[in-house]
């Protein structure tokens, strides 16, 4: 008999329900308490990749367990026909905490908040020559059409061709070639911090001072997405703090509502009023549940001074990691508690499996790459705990069937 009768059951009921798009997850998770989950069958496991670098302040806190039940029992929804006090408050913390002058528009997703970007970019660039825009091999932008059409991996992209959007790529992390690629005829450019799903790449230092040179030389429009890096993955509030460029357009998702639903498309300076009345809309976007969660999120990472708690139990994280001498491993990458274990071979599933068997969850997220993304809350003695099971990880990944 399995030991796992409860997750058998229900992974037969999910690849008979649903769509086969994401193939069947390996986990079936019942619930969670700050960094612990345990899965259907009552086994519990550390999180450490929280949802996809989203639930920020792991799972059932306080903080969002009571603002989302007193929202949705005050007011749930209103659409864009009527103003709730919770999206103001949210957008102008936004402001606040970008440090300039800005406007927001709240989506439910990343992907519509990139959508809202390119909307706007176009938007800008009506009446001119500007007929295409720029971004980044092996970025990850979002799998509608319009984000979908700027995402740098062909294996997701071309089968979905063509696009209404002229789209150049460009290896990422080479200020030449944006340079090159960037003319006075370009909308705009967008970069992701770091590739997220790429493997949390880091460009080389100065790459974005020199981006944003080039913009401002040709008059093309910034977009940098931190759906995956805002709202205090790496230590910071949003990671371009790190070399103080500020783009034009900003946009946001997964982090900021710990677990609920919600993107934003943030406009700097001038591009705050890019948009005119009736340009675009979302019934649901920026909705006084979601809005209220991402509240409680900043407010908690500011009450609990998580930024520096970030920086410190990262820093742990990358150096205990750097300190393991096991053939499997190249090193480690990455910016806070967001981090990629780097293989010298193609065993990241491996290690996935392994991870989880031993009680940690996990990324594979490239065939060489294991991201580590978890609740800003993980403490030292929870990052300490997956170090000492690393080095075995990695030897039972080595003996696993490919
Ligand atoms: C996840 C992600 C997206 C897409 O967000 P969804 O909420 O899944 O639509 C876009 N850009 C980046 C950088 C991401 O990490």
């Amino acid at each position: 008999m399995s030991v796992w009768p409860q997750y058998e059951r229900w992974a037969e009921r999910f690849s008979a329900a649903l769509m086969p798009t994401y193939g069947v997850p390996p986990v079936a998770i019942a619930r969670g308490e700050g960094c612990t989950v345990w899965d259907v069958d009552g086994n519990s496991y550390l999180d450490f990749i929280a949802g996809i670098a989203v639930s920020s302040l792991g799972h059932a806190h306080p903080a969002l367990v009571r603002a989302v039940s007193d929202q949705v029992g005050t007011l749930a929804h209103t659409s864009n026909l009527f103003l709730h006090q919770p999206e103001v408050l949210l957008a102008e913390k936004l402001i606040s905490l970008l440090g300039n002058e800005a406007r927001v528009f709240f989506t439910n997703s990343g992907t519509e908040a990139n959508e809202a970007a390119l909307k706007l970019v176009r938007r800008h660039a009506a009446g001119t020559d500007r007929g295409y825009v720029v971004a980044a091999e092996n970025g990850f932008h979002g799998r509608t059409m319009g984000a979908l059409a700027l995402t740098g991996k062909p294996a997701i992209r071309e089968p979905f061709a063509p696009y209404g959007v002229d789209v150049r790529f460009v290896p990422y992390g080479d200020a030449d070639a944006l340079k090159n690629a960037v003319t006075d005829q370009c909308a705009g450019v967008f970069l992701e911090p770091a590739l997220g799903e790429g493997g949390v790449v880091p460009p080389p230092a100065g790459y974005f001072t020199a981006a944003r040179e080039i913009c401002d030389a040709t008059g093309a429009v910034l977009v940098l997405d931190e759906i995956q890096s805002g709202i205090g993955r790496t230590g910071t509030w949003f990671a371009h703090q790190h070399e103080n460029v500020v783009p034009d357009v900003l946009t946001l998702a997964k982090g900021l509502g710990g677990g609920l639903p919600i993107g934003a498309c943030i406009g700097v300076g001038a591009f705050g009023t890019t948009f005119g009345k009736g340009d675009h809309g979302s019934t649901f976007g920026g909705n006084p549940v979601s809005a209220a969660a991402a509240l409680a999120v900043i407010a908690t990472i500011e009450d609990d001074n998580l930024l520096e708690h970030v920086r410190t139990v990262g820093e742990t994280l990358a150096a205990g990691i750097a300190a393991i001498d096991h053939p499997l491993l190249a090193g480690v990458r990455g910016q806070g508690l967001w981090r990629a274990a780097v293989l010298r071979e193609p065993r990241a599933a491996q290690v996935q499996a392994a991870a989880q068997e031993a009680g940690f969850l996990v990324n594979a997220v490239q065939p060489d790459a294991v991201r580590l993304a978890p609740p800003l809350v993980v403490t030292a003695e929870q990052v300490q705990a997956l170090l000492d099971a690393l080095p075995g990880i990695l030897d039972a990944a080595v003996l696993k069937e490919s």
